[in-house]
């Protein structure tokens, strides 16, 4: 089986009045992620990984923000349909590995169901599916909180 790898990365903005919604789940905090859909920069991240892994575009691509239909979308149903996407091209999914750059909030509480979300989304178990959390040390303006990263990385098998 010859196996292949994907990139992905995503940034987004808090903004104040809006639900924080990371791999699907909602993290209680005062301020949620500026963004066309739920702004939901895990899943985005993970979706550009696998579709860099298949070499299938990318999410501007697929979901373009111009679009009404993704406006408030759930990215986590996006995820689902670039999971039947690169399964319909011949390929298994065999792990994806997440890194958040985020100051506040703590997000160790939430890893465990955020990893459950992103399994159930990609069809594969949860021991394949990685979630760490870490800060910026303060330093630049996602250590000054004014938003978060995500780096994604997925590898997928066959075609
Ligand atoms: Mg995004």
């Amino acid at each position: 089986m010859r196996q292949r790898f994907g990139i992905g990365y995503d940034s987004h903005v808090f903004v104040n009045d809006r639900p924080l919604v990371l791999a699907g789940v909602t993290v209680d905090y005062p301020k949620g992620l500026k963004g066309h859909s739920d702004g939901d920069a895990i899943t985005h991240a993970v979706i550009d990984a696998l579709l860099g892994a298949a070499a299938m575009g990318d999410i501007g691509r697929l979901f373009p923000d111009t679009d009404d239909r993704w406006k408030n979308a759930k990215s986590i149903h996006l995820l689902e349909d670039v999971r039947r996407r690169v399964s319909a091209a011949g390929y298994t999914i065999i792990n994806v590995d997440v890194s958040v750059i985020v100051e506040r909030p703590k997000l160790a509480p939430y890893v465990e169901p955020m990893r459950e979300n992103l399994a159930r989304a990609l069809g594969i178990s949860a021991s394949a599916v990685s979630v760490k959390a870490k800060t910026n040390e303060k330093m630049d303006s996602v250590g000054r909180g004014k938003g978060l990263q995500v780096f994604a990385v997925a590898s997928l098998g066959g075609a």
